[in-house]
């Protein structure tokens, strides 16, 4: 509920952190505060929902432990490209369909294209003959932002 989600300098989406930890980046100054919630405040500050950071972070995904699961860091881990075709993907694709038990977690979750996801519905990759191109894997920050 108090996630604060973390904006790199250009506005892209990072992850997100703790209530607790955003106001210590503020504190910090390495952070401003981008969308604050009306009317309430910590301190000085404005109850965050959105943090910006305030210098450019550079960012590489790497295989370890990482940040929590998101819609938008599965597209951003596969580049917006369809696990399944290549070609540019908005949505997201449950390996394990969620009807048949698989989460909401990175090594079950790829970038696919709405065709693609049509087209496989409620099967795994073998049963719609549909093989991944890529090996979904959990992300790391390289820059930790603590
Ligand atoms: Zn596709």
């Amino acid at each position: 509920m108090s996630a604060v989600l973390v904006l790199n300098a250009d506005c892209g989406p990072l992850h997100r952190v703790s209530l607790r930890h955003a106001i210590r980046m503020l504190f910090r100054q390495v952070a401003v505060v981008h969308e604050a919630q009306p009317d309430t405040r910590i301190g000085v500050y404005p109850v965050p929902t959105v943090v910006r950071l305030v210098s450019y972070v550079v960012t590489r995904w790497r295989r370890g432990r990482g940040p929590a699961w998101s819609r938008a860091g599965v597209l951003l881990r596969d580049g917006r490209k369809c696990a399944y075709c290549g070609d540019s993907a908005s949505t997201i694709d449950h390996v394990v369909p969620r009807s048949r038990g698989g989460r909401n977690e990175w090594l079950n979750t790829v970038a696919a294209c709405g065709r693609c996801n049509n087209r496989k519905r409620d099967r795994t990759p073998a049963e719609a003959r549909m093989p991944l191109r890529v090996t979904p894997f959990a992300p790391i920050w390289a820059v930790t932002l603590t």
